[in-house]
């Protein structure tokens, strides 16, 4: 049975199995982060993906990009990734959003389960942001570049990314500006995709921020606290108003 390892895994079982097979996720962003977690997930059987990113892919994506291969190259990169998943996992459902999340299409995700923030974008992440806080939808934030990586875990009514985050003019490091290692989007997207599965299980998840530097096997958890004048907590909308 597809699930057989999962099912004899005492922290999922059979009950866990029938949540992950009813769950919807959404993920933004299929590049590095997205290729990781949405594999995992579609392996892992969750019902059902939506996948949004409204780029093509391109031949430098591959080094990192682990849902593509040389033949998907100039092809959008939402309705490929839904190709490759498809031969991966035929039993899931898989919805491609060949778009870039603003604030007037966002509701599109409203029937999530959960979000996982897979962009590179800082503008798409405080969207996101809002949008879940005002949706009551856990979100998951995950970021890679160079050789560092970090994650938060962002549930209704406790610790949101404008928490910790303040949106910085200018702030563009991005793997296309400084560059980035390949392996670091892949334990971060990991990480995404276990997270997801204890949040949709309601099992005890990770609270603190996570941050993890490859390169010198650095791994920090860092405790972050609920601000009391953050903007999006206090229903101040910075982006969808
Ligand atoms: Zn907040």
């Amino acid at each position: 049975m597809r699930y057989s390892r999962q099912i004899i895994l005492d922290k999922i079982g059979k009950k866990g199995q029938q949540i992950l097979c009813k769950s919807c996720v959404a993920v933004v962003g299929i590049g590095a982060l997205g290729s990781t977690c949405v594999q995992l997930l579609a392996r892992a059987g969750l019902g059902k993906i939506i996948l949004v990113d409204k780029d093509k892919l391109e031949l430098h994506n591959l080094q990192r990009q682990l849902v593509y291969n040389e033949d998907d190259v100039g092809k959008i990169k939402a309705l490929q990734a839904e190709t490759n998943l498809k031969k991966i996992n035929s039993e899931i459902e898989i919805i491609a959003e060949n778009i870039t999340i603003n604030k007037n299409n966002i509701d599109q995700l409203k029937e999530s389960d959960l979000i996982l923030g897979c962009t590179d974008n800082l503008e798409s992440r405080f969207l996101i942001n809002e949008f879940s806080l005002k949706k009551k939808i856990p979100w998951i934030h995950g970021g890679a570049v160079k050789t560092t990586g970090n994650l938060l875990n962002i549930l209704p009514g406790e610790v949101c990314f404008r928490c910790v985050f303040s949106p910085v003019k200018n702030f563009n490091e991005t793997a296309d500006t400084v560059g980035i290692i390949n392996s670091i989007p892949v334990i971060i997207g990991a990480l995404q995709a276990t997270q997801a599965i204890k949040i949709l299980l309601k099992k005890e998840y990770e609270k603190d921020l996570i941050y993890f530097d490859v390169w010198n096997n650095e791994f920090n958890k860092i405790n972050v606290k609920k601000n009391k004048n953050c903007p999006a907590c206090n229903g101040k909308w910075e982006i969808l108003k």
